[in-house]
Protein backbone atom coordinates (compact mmCIF):
# COMPACT_ATOMS: atom_id res chain seq x y z
CA UNK A 1 0.00 0.00 0.00
CA UNK A 2 0.85 3.22 -0.65
CA UNK A 3 0.31 6.23 2.13
CA UNK A 4 -2.40 8.75 1.95
CA UNK A 5 -1.17 12.11 0.53
CA UNK A 6 0.46 14.29 2.88
CA UNK A 7 2.12 17.90 3.13
CA UNK A 8 5.89 17.91 3.98
CA UNK A 9 8.05 20.57 5.84
CA UNK A 10 11.88 20.92 6.39
CA UNK A 11 12.35 22.67 9.16
CA UNK A 12 15.59 24.80 9.98
CA UNK A 13 15.57 24.83 13.78
CA UNK A 14 13.31 23.35 16.44
CA UNK A 15 11.40 26.72 16.73
CA UNK A 16 10.58 26.38 13.29
CA UNK A 17 9.14 22.39 13.53
CA UNK A 18 7.28 23.50 16.85
CA UNK A 19 5.55 26.25 15.07
CA UNK A 20 4.59 24.06 11.74
CA UNK A 21 3.55 21.22 13.73
CA UNK A 22 1.19 24.14 16.06
CA UNK A 23 -0.19 25.14 12.40
CA UNK A 24 -0.92 21.81 10.78
CA UNK A 25 -3.62 19.98 12.85
CA UNK A 26 -2.68 16.78 12.65
CA UNK A 27 0.84 16.97 11.60
CA UNK A 28 3.45 14.23 13.24
CA UNK A 29 7.28 14.88 13.60
CA UNK A 30 9.65 12.07 11.66
CA UNK A 31 12.69 11.08 12.75
CA UNK A 32 14.25 8.76 11.60
CA UNK A 33 10.87 7.23 10.17
CA UNK A 34 11.83 3.23 10.98
CA UNK A 35 8.48 3.26 12.67
CA UNK A 36 5.96 5.94 11.34
CA UNK A 37 6.39 5.48 7.63
CA UNK A 38 5.68 1.89 7.77
CA UNK A 39 2.64 2.35 9.55
CA UNK A 40 1.95 5.44 6.90
CA UNK A 41 2.06 2.93 4.38
CA UNK A 42 -0.09 0.31 6.22
CA UNK A 43 -2.38 3.42 6.60
CA UNK A 44 -2.58 2.54 9.81
CA UNK A 45 -1.56 6.76 10.30
CA UNK A 46 -2.41 9.23 8.01
CA UNK A 47 -1.22 12.48 8.82
CA UNK A 48 -2.17 15.91 7.05
CA UNK A 49 1.77 16.95 6.73
CA UNK A 50 5.38 15.68 8.28
CA UNK A 51 7.17 17.64 9.86
CA UNK A 52 10.88 16.08 9.16
CA UNK A 53 13.46 17.40 12.22
CA UNK A 54 16.12 14.80 11.03
CA UNK A 55 18.82 17.88 9.30
CA UNK A 56 18.44 19.11 12.53
CA UNK A 57 22.37 18.32 13.55
CA UNK A 58 21.98 20.22 16.82
CA UNK A 59 19.58 17.86 18.22
CA UNK A 60 22.22 14.78 17.90
CA UNK A 61 24.87 14.59 20.83
CA UNK A 62 25.67 13.29 23.93
CA UNK A 63 26.72 15.63 26.33
CA UNK A 64 27.78 15.34 29.99
CA UNK A 65 26.49 17.82 32.12
CA UNK A 66 26.95 18.58 36.02
CA UNK A 67 24.39 16.73 37.27
CA UNK A 68 23.42 14.15 34.33
CA UNK A 69 24.25 13.06 30.76
CA UNK A 70 22.16 14.91 28.01
CA UNK A 71 21.01 12.26 24.88
CA UNK A 72 19.92 14.42 22.03
CA UNK A 73 16.47 13.20 20.50
CA UNK A 74 18.08 12.68 16.89
CA UNK A 75 20.49 10.92 18.17
CA UNK A 76 20.55 7.28 16.14
CA UNK A 77 20.69 3.83 17.90
CA UNK A 78 24.14 3.72 16.31
CA UNK A 79 25.71 5.97 18.33
CA UNK A 80 24.41 5.24 21.73
CA UNK A 81 25.62 1.93 20.83
CA UNK A 82 29.32 3.15 20.27
CA UNK A 83 29.56 5.96 22.75
CA UNK A 84 32.30 5.00 25.61
CA UNK A 85 30.96 7.61 28.00
CA UNK A 86 27.57 6.05 27.56
CA UNK A 87 29.13 2.52 28.20
CA UNK A 88 30.90 3.34 30.62
CA UNK A 89 28.08 5.15 32.61
CA UNK A 90 25.14 3.57 31.59
CA UNK A 91 26.04 0.09 30.04
CA UNK A 92 22.53 -0.98 29.94
CA UNK A 93 21.94 1.64 27.22
CA UNK A 94 24.92 0.06 25.51
CA UNK A 95 23.13 -3.22 25.79
CA UNK A 96 19.83 -2.16 24.16
CA UNK A 97 20.97 -0.04 22.00
CA UNK A 98 23.06 -2.81 20.52
CA UNK A 99 20.27 -5.30 20.40
CA UNK A 100 17.88 -3.08 17.94
CA UNK A 101 16.61 -4.86 14.82
CA UNK A 102 19.98 -4.68 12.27
CA UNK A 103 22.69 -2.39 11.33
CA UNK A 104 20.67 -0.82 8.70
CA UNK A 105 17.71 0.29 11.58
CA UNK A 106 20.68 1.18 13.91
CA UNK A 107 22.07 3.67 11.70
CA UNK A 108 18.74 5.39 10.97
CA UNK A 109 16.43 5.30 13.98
CA UNK A 110 16.65 7.46 16.86
CA UNK A 111 16.32 7.26 20.29
CA UNK A 112 13.61 10.17 20.71
CA UNK A 113 11.67 8.36 17.75
CA UNK A 114 12.02 5.16 19.90
CA UNK A 115 10.96 6.84 23.19
CA UNK A 116 7.83 8.79 20.95
CA UNK A 117 6.87 5.49 19.47
CA UNK A 118 6.51 3.80 22.64
CA UNK A 119 5.77 0.34 21.34
CA UNK A 120 5.83 -1.66 24.63
CA UNK A 121 8.39 -4.11 23.43
CA UNK A 122 11.00 -1.44 22.47
CA UNK A 123 14.15 -1.89 23.93
CA UNK A 124 15.35 1.81 24.46
CA UNK A 125 12.54 2.75 26.93
CA UNK A 126 12.61 -0.07 28.98
CA UNK A 127 16.29 0.79 29.65
CA UNK A 128 15.37 4.24 30.19
CA UNK A 129 12.40 3.48 32.71
CA UNK A 130 15.32 1.77 34.70
CA UNK A 131 17.59 4.48 34.22
CA UNK A 132 14.78 7.04 35.64
CA UNK A 133 15.73 9.34 32.85
CA UNK A 134 14.13 12.56 32.50
CA UNK A 135 12.33 14.30 28.75
CA UNK A 136 12.59 17.41 27.70
CA UNK A 137 9.50 18.24 25.40
CA UNK A 138 9.42 21.44 24.00
CA UNK A 139 6.54 23.82 22.39
CA UNK A 140 5.33 27.10 21.74
CA UNK A 141 5.01 28.03 25.73
CA UNK A 142 8.70 27.10 26.50
CA UNK A 143 9.96 23.20 27.88
CA UNK A 144 9.14 21.05 30.54
CA UNK A 145 10.80 18.23 31.86
CA UNK A 146 9.17 14.82 32.37
CA UNK A 147 10.19 11.78 34.33
CA UNK A 148 9.87 8.30 32.68
CA UNK A 149 7.27 7.26 35.29
CA UNK A 150 5.08 9.82 33.96
CA UNK A 151 6.55 9.85 29.87
CA UNK A 152 5.07 6.45 29.15
CA UNK A 153 1.55 7.15 29.60
CA UNK A 154 -0.12 4.17 27.63
CA UNK A 155 0.04 1.44 24.36
CA UNK A 156 1.92 4.14 21.79
CA UNK A 157 1.16 7.11 23.69
CA UNK A 158 3.75 9.14 25.68
CA UNK A 159 3.09 12.86 27.35
CA UNK A 160 4.26 14.33 23.97
CA UNK A 161 1.17 16.40 22.52
CA UNK A 162 0.63 17.34 19.47
CA UNK A 163 2.60 20.44 18.88
CA UNK A 164 5.87 19.42 21.00
CA UNK A 165 9.16 18.45 20.44
CA UNK A 166 10.81 15.62 22.53
CA UNK A 167 14.44 17.46 22.41
CA UNK A 168 16.53 15.79 24.99
CA UNK A 169 16.53 12.90 27.46
CA UNK A 170 18.65 13.56 30.77
CA UNK A 171 19.99 10.82 32.34
CA UNK A 172 20.54 11.50 35.71
CA UNK A 173 24.08 10.04 36.94
CA UNK A 174 24.71 7.41 39.03
CA UNK A 175 25.86 7.14 42.63
CA UNK A 176 29.15 5.49 43.03
CA UNK A 177 29.40 1.59 42.69
CA UNK A 178 26.22 1.48 40.73
CA UNK A 179 26.12 -1.03 38.01
CA UNK A 180 23.66 -1.71 35.11
CA UNK A 181 22.33 -4.44 32.53
CA UNK A 182 19.49 -4.72 30.28
CA UNK A 183 19.04 -8.53 28.51
CA UNK A 184 16.77 -8.79 25.45
CA UNK A 185 15.34 -12.31 25.38
CA UNK A 186 14.02 -12.86 21.65
CA UNK A 187 13.36 -16.07 18.97
CA UNK A 188 15.84 -14.88 16.62
CA UNK A 189 18.63 -11.75 16.40
CA UNK A 190 17.39 -8.68 15.71
CA UNK A 191 13.49 -9.84 16.44
CA UNK A 192 11.43 -7.25 19.18
CA UNK A 193 11.76 -8.32 22.68
CA UNK A 194 9.49 -11.37 24.11
CA UNK A 195 10.86 -9.62 27.12
CA UNK A 196 13.14 -6.80 27.75
CA UNK A 197 15.02 -6.57 31.23
CA UNK A 198 16.08 -3.39 32.76
CA UNK A 199 18.31 -2.71 35.67
CA UNK A 200 20.08 -0.54 37.36
CA UNK A 201 21.61 -0.96 41.32
CA UNK A 202 23.77 0.80 43.65
CA UNK A 203 25.59 -1.68 46.52
CA UNK A 204 25.82 -0.02 49.79
CA UNK A 205 28.66 -1.51 52.28
CA UNK A 206 29.44 -4.79 51.36
CA UNK A 207 26.92 -6.85 49.30
CA UNK A 208 24.29 -5.00 50.35
CA UNK A 209 21.88 -3.02 48.08
CA UNK A 210 21.30 0.29 48.34
CA UNK A 211 19.16 0.69 45.41
CA UNK A 212 17.81 -1.03 42.72
CA UNK A 213 15.58 -0.18 39.38
CA UNK A 214 13.80 -3.04 37.80
CA UNK A 215 12.06 -2.19 34.65
CA UNK A 216 10.28 -4.73 31.85
CA UNK A 217 9.49 -4.39 28.94
CA UNK A 218 6.96 -6.05 26.03
CA UNK A 219 4.40 -7.60 28.91
CA UNK A 220 2.31 -4.40 29.73
CA UNK A 221 1.07 -1.26 27.60
CA UNK A 222 4.12 0.26 28.90
CA UNK A 223 7.39 -0.14 30.49
CA UNK A 224 6.84 -1.77 33.53
CA UNK A 225 8.74 -1.22 37.16
CA UNK A 226 8.72 -4.49 39.29
CA UNK A 227 8.52 -2.62 42.42
CA UNK A 228 7.74 -5.84 44.53
CA UNK A 229 11.28 -7.19 43.26
CA UNK A 230 12.87 -3.71 44.21
CA UNK A 231 11.48 -3.42 47.62
CA UNK A 232 12.57 -7.05 48.81
CA UNK A 233 16.09 -6.20 47.57
CA UNK A 234 16.43 -3.19 48.99
CA UNK A 235 18.94 -3.62 52.00
CA UNK A 236 19.32 -6.84 51.75
CA UNK A 237 22.65 -8.85 50.73
CA UNK A 238 22.56 -10.09 46.59
CA UNK A 239 23.17 -13.23 47.22
CA UNK A 240 21.83 -16.34 44.50
CA UNK A 241 19.02 -16.84 47.09
CA UNK A 242 17.32 -13.22 47.71
CA UNK A 243 17.78 -12.49 43.68
CA UNK A 244 16.49 -15.81 43.41
CA UNK A 245 13.59 -14.79 45.78
CA UNK A 246 13.10 -11.45 44.41
CA UNK A 247 12.99 -12.83 40.93
CA UNK A 248 9.94 -14.48 41.81
CA UNK A 249 7.72 -11.89 42.61
CA UNK A 250 9.41 -9.74 39.36
CA UNK A 251 5.80 -10.46 37.47
CA UNK A 252 3.41 -8.68 39.63
CA UNK A 253 1.02 -6.50 37.45
CA UNK A 254 2.75 -7.95 34.42
CA UNK A 255 0.17 -8.49 32.03
CA UNK A 256 1.82 -9.59 29.10
CA UNK A 257 0.08 -10.71 25.44
CA UNK A 258 -0.13 -14.24 24.04
CA UNK A 259 1.19 -14.20 20.51
CA UNK A 260 2.98 -16.55 17.86
CA UNK A 261 6.03 -15.58 19.36
CA UNK A 262 5.29 -16.57 22.98
CA UNK A 263 1.85 -17.42 25.34
CA UNK A 264 1.58 -15.12 28.08
CA UNK A 265 2.04 -18.31 31.03
CA UNK A 266 5.62 -18.76 28.76
CA UNK A 267 6.44 -14.56 29.36
CA UNK A 268 5.22 -14.66 32.92
CA UNK A 269 8.17 -17.30 33.55
CA UNK A 270 10.59 -15.55 31.14
CA UNK A 271 10.14 -12.37 33.50
CA UNK A 272 11.61 -14.45 36.71
CA UNK A 273 14.60 -16.10 34.87
CA UNK A 274 15.85 -12.67 33.23
CA UNK A 275 14.77 -10.61 36.04
CA UNK A 276 17.61 -12.91 37.98
CA UNK A 277 19.86 -12.84 34.81
CA UNK A 278 20.32 -8.66 34.53
CA UNK A 279 20.18 -8.27 38.54
CA UNK A 280 23.71 -10.35 38.30
CA UNK A 281 24.71 -8.97 35.06
CA UNK A 282 23.93 -5.45 36.42
CA UNK A 283 26.05 -6.64 39.68
CA UNK A 284 28.93 -7.71 37.68
CA UNK A 285 29.25 -4.84 36.49
CA UNK A 286 29.32 -2.28 39.86
CA UNK A 287 32.13 -0.31 40.18
C1 LIG B 1 12.45 -3.89 10.73
C2 LIG B 1 12.47 -3.12 12.02
C3 LIG B 1 12.94 -3.74 13.17
C4 LIG B 1 12.95 -3.07 14.38
N1 LIG B 1 13.40 -3.71 15.49
C5 LIG B 1 13.40 -3.08 16.67
C6 LIG B 1 13.86 -3.73 17.85
O1 LIG B 1 14.28 -4.88 17.84
N2 LIG B 1 13.81 -3.03 19.01
C7 LIG B 1 13.36 -1.73 19.08
O2 LIG B 1 13.34 -1.14 20.16
N3 LIG B 1 12.92 -1.08 17.97
C8 LIG B 1 12.93 -1.73 16.78
N4 LIG B 1 12.52 -1.06 15.67
C9 LIG B 1 12.03 0.33 15.79
C10 LIG B 1 13.21 1.32 15.66
O3 LIG B 1 13.92 1.38 16.88
C11 LIG B 1 12.77 2.76 15.32
O4 LIG B 1 13.92 3.45 15.04
C12 LIG B 1 12.06 3.54 16.39
O5 LIG B 1 10.96 2.86 16.93
C13 LIG B 1 11.50 4.84 15.84
O6 LIG B 1 12.54 5.74 15.68
P1 LIG B 1 12.55 6.71 14.44
O7 LIG B 1 13.61 7.73 14.71
O8 LIG B 1 12.64 5.95 13.20
O9 LIG B 1 11.12 7.45 14.61
P2 LIG B 1 9.98 7.77 13.55
O10 LIG B 1 9.51 6.53 12.90
O11 LIG B 1 10.38 8.90 12.66
O12 LIG B 1 8.86 8.32 14.56
C14 LIG B 1 8.20 7.45 15.46
C15 LIG B 1 7.14 8.25 16.22
O13 LIG B 1 7.74 9.18 17.12
C16 LIG B 1 7.40 10.54 16.80
N5 LIG B 1 8.65 11.30 17.01
C17 LIG B 1 9.87 10.95 16.57
N6 LIG B 1 10.79 11.81 17.05
C18 LIG B 1 10.13 12.71 17.81
C19 LIG B 1 10.55 13.85 18.59
N7 LIG B 1 11.84 14.19 18.71
N8 LIG B 1 9.60 14.57 19.21
C20 LIG B 1 8.27 14.23 19.10
N9 LIG B 1 7.83 13.17 18.40
C21 LIG B 1 8.75 12.41 17.76
C22 LIG B 1 6.88 10.49 15.36
O14 LIG B 1 5.97 11.53 15.10
C23 LIG B 1 6.24 9.12 15.32
O15 LIG B 1 4.97 9.17 15.89
C24 LIG B 1 12.50 -1.71 14.44
C25 LIG B 1 12.05 -1.07 13.28
C26 LIG B 1 12.04 -1.76 12.08
C27 LIG B 1 11.56 -1.05 10.84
Amino acid sequence: MTPKKFDYYSPTSINEAIQLLHDNEDSKVLAGGQSLLALMKLRLAAPSALVDISKLQEMSYVREDKDYLGIGALTIHDIIEHNQTIKKKFTLLTDAASKIGDQQIRNVGTIGGSSCHADPAADLPTALSAVNAHFVIRSGKGQRIVPATEFFVDLFQTAVGHDEVLSEIRLPYLPPRSGSGYIKHSRREGDFAIVGTGVVLTMGDGNVCKDIRIALGAVSATPLRAKSAEEYLKGKTLDDKNIADAAEIANEGADPPSDMHGSKEYRMEMIKVFTRRTVKLAMSRVM
